[in-house]
C-alpha cells in the first residue's frame, strides 16, 4: 500500500469538501508514492510529535490540526512549523491533516466527543449532506441517557475526557436539569448562537473566552431560557477522535498498515493556580 491509498481512504471518510472556507485540510507534505506501512496519529504536528513519528519510522502522520493555519512564505527550520516539516521530510514521513472536514464528518471529532461522554443519537446542528450514508455537518445535538444536574454533567465530562490542568468549567445554575446537549469540539466561540437556537439544555465546547461566554449567558437570561455552558480544554474535546479514527483506519486498510497514537499531551498548559 502506498501513502496515496491511505490518503484516499482518509478522504473518503473525511471528504475535504466538508471543510470550512478558511481551512485547508489534506496532504500537507510528503510523497504519495512512498510505501505506507506505519501510520502515526497525533492531535498537533508539533516538533515533539513529529520527532515521535520520525523515531517510530512512520510513513504517514495523521493530525487533526494543520501545520499551517495561514499562508506562509518561508519555512526555515528556525521556525517551529518549519522545524516540524524538516523533521518529517528528513524521515520521509508524509503529513495529512484533517481539520474542519473531520469536525463535520460522521465519526469525526464531534461524534467521538458525544460517544465518549454518552450523548446518544447525535445529529448535526448544521446539516451538510451525507458521507457514505451518514449525516454530516457542523456540531452535534443529542440526548443523555437520563436527566441529570448541570453539575453532574460537568463532572461526568471531567471523568470521561483526557485530563488537562484546566479541568472543566460550567456557567449557569449547577442544579438545573439537563438532558439535551449541543456539542462543538475544539474552540466553540463561533457556534454559541447556533447552540442557543438548537434548544439544548447545555452547550459543551472548548476554549471559550471571557466575552463570548459572558454575552452568551446574558442572552440566555434575556430570552427567558435556562441553559448551561460547559467549557473543557481544546485538547480534551478533540482527542477522543482517535478512538474512532484509529479503529476506522485499521479496518479500512485491512490491517496493511500498523497504527500508533502519540503519547504526548499537546495541551499547552502545565499548571493552574486557584
Ligand atoms: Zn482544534
Amino acid at each position: 500500500m502506498k501513502v496515496r491509498d491511505a490518503v484516499s481512504e482518509l478522504e473518503k471518510m473525511y471528504p475535504l469538501s466538508l471543510r470550512e472556507e478558511w481551512d485547508f485540510p489534506g496532504l500537507v507534505l510528503g510523497d504519495l508514492e512512498r510505501e505506507c506501512r506505519k501510520i502515526f496519529f497525533a492531535l498537533d504536528p508539533t516538533i515533539d510529535t513529529a520527532r515521535e513519528a520520525a523515531e517510530w519510522g512512520a510513513d504517514l502522520m495523521v493530525t487533526h490540526h494543520p501545520l499551517f493555519f495561514r499562508a506562509v512564505h518561508l519555512i526555515p527550520s528556525t521556525d517551529p512549523h518549519g522545524r516540524s516539516a524538516a523533521i518529517l521530510l528528513r524521515a520521509g514521513c508524509a503529513l495529512w491533516a484533517g481539520h474542519t472536514n473531520v469536525d463535520a464528518a460522521p465519526r469525526g471529532t464531534n461524534e467521538a466527543l458525544c460517544a465518549r461522554i454518552g450523548i446518544f443519537n447525535p445529529s448535526p446542528i448544521e446539516p451538510e449532506g451525507f458521507v457514505e450514508g451518514a449525516p454530516a455537518g457542523l456540531g452535534r445535538i443529542g440526548n443523555l441517557e437520563r436527566e441529570m444536574s448541570l453539575e453532574e454533567f460537568a463532572k461526568m465530562c471531567r471523568e470521561r475526557l483526557p485530563k488537562t490542568v484546566q479541568g472543566v468549567k460550567l456557567a449557569g445554575d449547577p442544579k438545573m436539569a439537563v438532558r439535551r446537549v449541543a456539542v462543538m469540539s475544539g474552540a466553540g466561540d463561533s457556534f454559541l448562537g447556533r447552540a442557543l437556537e438548537s434548544g439544548a439544555d447545555v452547550f459543551l465546547t472548548g476554549d471559550l473566552r471571557h466575552h463570548p461566554a459572558l454575552d452568551f449567558m446574558q442572552k440566555v437570561r434575556s430570552c427567558g431560557r435556562r441553559m448551561g455552558l460547559v467549557d473543557v480544554s481544546h485538547f480534551s474535546s478533540e482527542f477522543p477522535w482517535f478512538d474512532f479514527a484509529m479503529e476506522d483506519v485499521k479496518k479500512r486498510l485491512g490491517g496493511e498498515a500498523e497504527c500508533r497514537l502519540s503519547e504526548i499531551n499537546t495541551d499547552p498548559w502545565a499548571e493552574v493556580f486557584i
